[in-house]
């Protein structure tokens, strides 16, 4: 059976837009996994630690045939293969892959948290989420526009650019 998932990628270090290039190139080769559509990539300013280099971002939704910690144990090798280095909390890096949404399921282990918990605080993901399916729903409930409404609504929301 495919579950529809989605997979947010950043990268701010290196050549940014091959990085995730690369990643999208290894999802791909996961055996039980296609991707199914890409959001353009966006260029944002530093979430949480903000003495770094802007991000670029982008969500791709896959359909996929493995359980969320298989899915979530792949995209760590990928991570690893990219040679992702992370000395630093919300520091530096040239790949990460988080696990966004798998169907409509809600997991609370202390490895992986689905809906990933900085999605509906964070303008760079809900923006290319939406621009991929602007009639998702959460698993709560909620629907994507209504969640990007309360948030550009809130402040420091943080600049966010359509490359
Ligand atoms: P980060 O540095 O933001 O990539 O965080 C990686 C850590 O977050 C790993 O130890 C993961 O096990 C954990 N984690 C929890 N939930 C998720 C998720 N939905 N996607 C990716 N990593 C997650």
């Amino acid at each position: 059976m495919y579950t529809k998932a989605y997979i947010g990628l950043g990268s701010n270090v290196g050549d940014k837009k091959a990085n995730l290039a690369q990643a999208r190139f290894l999802i791909e080769g996961l055996k039980g996994v296609r991707i199914s559509k890409q959001s353009s990539l966006y260029e944002t300013a530093p979430w949480g630690k903000t003495d770094q280099d802007d991000f670029i971002n982008q969500v791709i939704e896959i359909e996929t045939e493995l359980r969320p910690l298989e899915l979530l144990h792949q995209l760590q090798a990928i991570e690893i293969k990219l040679g992702r280095r992370r000395e630093v909390h919300w520091g530096p890096r040239n790949i990460d892959l988080d696990v966004l949404l798998y169907g409509r399921e809600t997991i609370d282990l202390e490895e992986l948290k689905v809906p990933h918990p900085y999605l509906i605080q964070r303008l760079f993901v809900l923006i290319p989420l939406a621009e991929i399916d602007s009639e998702l729903v959460f698993p709560d409930g909620s629907k994507i526009g209504e969640v990007l409404l309360r948030l550009t609504k809130s402040a420091d929301t943080g600049d966010l650019r359509k490359l």
